[in-house]
């Protein structure tokens, strides 16, 4: 079993922290900044052999040096961002399998959010950890890719394992349930994941993870096929790429 700590950091960040007690291994996902990181780790007494970054951003890199040189941690990153990931030591590209202890994920390449991106699947251990690719509700903006591009990323996400628990790197969800239902006003399951996802926010508590099952029933991104959908965005009789693309093109300007 990995244990998962979630560090909320900056204004809306989350640092995940997967630690295996058999091996003592400890991997860091998206450190967007390092001191956090470094308290828990001397709280528990952990050692960081591993960062994981999901994309070059430096809301998800800014704490790689810090860590690489008090802890002597291996970078792990999109080989393609070789050139403004600061400190990689070991590009991956999609397919590659990266452990920790005994256990391991599969390299995902999503690019749409940037052009490097990727996601960690620890399939054994039912974990996604998606960076800016997917979020609760939501998707990454398109800065890098095509709607085309990350049509294709979302893809491959929505096709895991739906009891998969989604790990994404940043708390929107209030903002994306709210435009959720602007596309969707009739979706029941949407309308009562908002009021648990409320209730949570007035409680300071984290929504984060979520599940591939949730995100099929509530999250636009996710949601082409849905007639409800389409015609409130008045795409009928479109393909899914131009459903998608409207979809993101109205979460920009919402
Ligand atoms: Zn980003
Ligand atoms: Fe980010």
């Amino acid at each position: 079993m990995l244990t998962i700590l979630q560090l909320p950091v900056l204004n809306d960040n989350y640092i995940y922290l997967i630690h295996d007690p058999v091996s003592g291994e400890t991997a860091a996902v998206d450190p967007a900044v390092a001191q956090p990181v470094l308290d828990v780790l001397n709280q528990k007494g952990w050692r960081l052999t591993t960062v994981l970054n999901t994309h070059h951003h430096s809301d998800h890199v800014g704490g790689n040096l810090e860590l690489k040189q008090k802890t002597g941690c291996t970078v792990i990153a999109p080989l393609s961002d070789l050139h403004r990931i600061p400190g990689l030591d070991r590009g991956v590209v999609d397919g590659n399998v990266i452990t920790l202890g005994t256990h391991s994920a599969k390299v995902i390449s999503t690019p749409g959010h940037t052009s490097g991106h990727v996601v960690y699947h620890f399939a054994d251990d039912n974990m996604l950890f998606c960076g800016d690719t997917l979020f609760v509700m939501g998707c990454g903006r398109l800065f890098e890719g095509t709607a085309e591009q990350m049509w294709h990323s979302l893809r491959k996400l929505k096709t895991l394992p739906a009891s998969t628990q989604i790990y994404c790197a940043h708390e929107y969800t209030q903002a994306n349930g709210r435009f959720a239902l602007t596309v969707e006003p009739d979706n029941r399951h949407l309308q009562q994941r908002m009021d648990v996802i409320n209730q949570l926010r007035a409680d300071h508590l984290p929504t984060v993870p979520s599940t591939i099952e949730q995100e099929l029933a509530t999250n636009p991104f996710f949601r082409e096929d849905s007639l409800a959908l389409q015609k409130t965005i008045h795409k009928v009789n479109n393909t899914p790429v131009e459903i998608f693309a409207e979809v993101r093109r109205l979460k920009d300007n919402f």
